[in-house]
């Protein structure tokens, strides 16, 4: 791809809309605009400045528009921008980058904007990254990670892990063209103690992800129980709408339903499934399976039981049914509003993460949606420590991490520089991955083919 010419395209959505906005980025981008905008000349005003008048060809106006110029370096980009707001219509969108297009300009790929932002160092690969998440963020969680990322938070943490390794890399280089004298110039201990604060580092960036992968994709919580224990009425409550088929019927919700629901800024994607219970037909049959595998791939189970229908060796019993993944499990006693026995809490002693509930007359809904929360995010919700919430800085970091780990190794085993020098510089080309230090047209080309066009 050149990097060099003029792009154009369409940065708002396309269809009908209020206004539209047209941008340009590159060498030739306001000498193109000033062809066919009849006001001012662009050229000759200042960056950052705002200018109304017509767009035309051949003498017919095609809209009246407001071009705002940015210019290199000071945009987004780092070349010279040039944004143009016109009427929100697909025809006369069209028209104008065609013209575009016929001046010289080039359509711009998915993410070029960004890309070109990132090649002319105005930031790096992960704030670049960030810039698409931010976009995508559709919860409070979701943005505040992408806010932190786009303003370089992680990235200065990767910078700094990286810095600290330099430094002796390159004593343990230098070891390496003096090798016939056998000298050490990097102190062995100190090395040791920089590699365990590291990957002590690195290890908590790891951690994080888990809370970063619910917070970018949403919590997959099922919703499983015998039939009839209220699990399509929980999920309504918990939506605060009635969506999913509420019934009278053993067995009638067969297949999965997915909602989702934001839970103080967390998203959780509820899932129904059919009941759990002796199968008496095949379909039914499919259906308990089909549960029992949404089981075992979801974050969160919250299990459904029937307080007036089931004794607590009954539910350790069918609990000890369920698949046994990762997945976080809350045991909520439901239809407390139709219990007799308000001594529950003894009826059902010693049981991990149970909850008493009424889903019908909406009743410590809050309990649950607290205790729901704070299983998956924990509090590191409300601080501002770096949360890693890309799939790719995951295992950037898991790659730094083995490398140290092999670095870490070969020093207890006293081993010469020669050894492990190759790891090191493994671990600071992993680490440099993240932020784009070190980077290749593939690893470019697959984050910005993600991007939206215009961006
Ligand atoms: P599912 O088969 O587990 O999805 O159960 P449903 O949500 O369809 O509920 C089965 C029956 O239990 C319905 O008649 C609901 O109205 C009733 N039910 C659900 N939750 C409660 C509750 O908290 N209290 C009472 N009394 N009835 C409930």
């Amino acid at each position: 791809m050149d990097h060099q010419d003029t792009i154009v395209a369409l940065s708002t959505p396309p269809g009908i809309s209020a206004l539209a906005v047209i941008r340009l980025s590159g060498k030739e981008s306001i000498t193109l605009a000033d062809k066919i905008f009849k006001g001012k000349k662009l050229s000759d005003q200042p960056s950052h400045t705002l200018h109304f008048g017509k767009i035309t060809e051949d003498d017919t106006v095609i809209d009246e528009v407001v071009i705002g110029i940015f210019k290199a370096p000071h945009s987004y980009t780092g070349e010279h921008i040039v944004e143009i707001s016109t009427h929100g219509s697909s025809f006369i969108v069209q028209k104008i980058i065609r013209l575009f297009i016929d001046l010289g300009a080039r359509a711009a790929g998915a993410g070029e904007f960004t890309q070109r932002a990132f090649l002319n160092g105005k930031f790096d690969l992960s704030q670049a990254e960030a810039v698409a998440d931010l976009i995508a963020a559709d919860s409070d969680s979701a943005h505040r990670a992408a806010m932190n990322h786009m303003r370089g938070g992680f990235s200065a943490e990767i910078k700094k892990l990286r810095e600290e390794l330099i430094h002796f890399a390159s004593l343990i280089e230098l070891e390496l063209d003096f090798a016939e004298e056998n000298v050490q110039f990097a102190n062995r201990n100190e090395l040791t103690g920089l590699i365990l604060s590291l990957r002590d580092h690195l290890l908590h960036l790891k951690s994080s992800f888990r809370l970063g992968n619910v917070i970018r994709h949403g919590v997959t919580t099922v919703i499983a129980g015998r039939p009839n224990a209220g699990k399509s009425t929980l999920l309504n409550a918990l939506l605060n709408e009635e969506r999913a088929i509420v019934s009278e019927i053993p067995g009638t919700t067969r297949d999965a339903i997915e909602e989702v629901v934001n839970i103080d800024g967390v998203l959780f994607r509820l899932i129904d499934t059919a009941g759990i219970r002796e199968a008496t037909d095949v379909i039914e049959k499919l259906g308990v399976e089909k549960t029992m595998e949404k089981i075992s791939q979801s974050t969160v189970l919250l299990y459904v039981f029937d307080v007036n229908e089931m004794d607590r060796e009954e539910l350790l019993n069918e609990l000890s049914k369920l698949p046994q993944g990762k997945a976080a499990v809350v045991v909520t006693g439901n239809k407390i509003d139709a219990q007799r026995n308000n001594n529950l809490e003894n009826q059902y002693l010693n049981i991990e993460n149970l909850i008493f509930v009424s889903a019908k007359q909406k009743i410590h809904l809050d309990f649950l949606r607290k205790k729901l929360v704070s299983l998956v995010a924990g509090d590191a919700q409300a601080g501002d420590k770096t949360i890693v919430t890309n799939v790719r800085h995951y295992e950037a970091l898991s790659k730094a991490d083995q490398a140290l780990e092999d670095v870490f190794h070969s020093l207890q085993s006293d081993a010469s520089g020669e050894l492990f020098a190759a790891d090191i510089r493994r671990a600071l080309n992993a680490l440099g991955e993240i932020t784009g230090e070190v980077t290749t047209e593939d690893i470019l080309g697959s984050i910005f083919s993600k991007f939206c066009i215009g961006k």
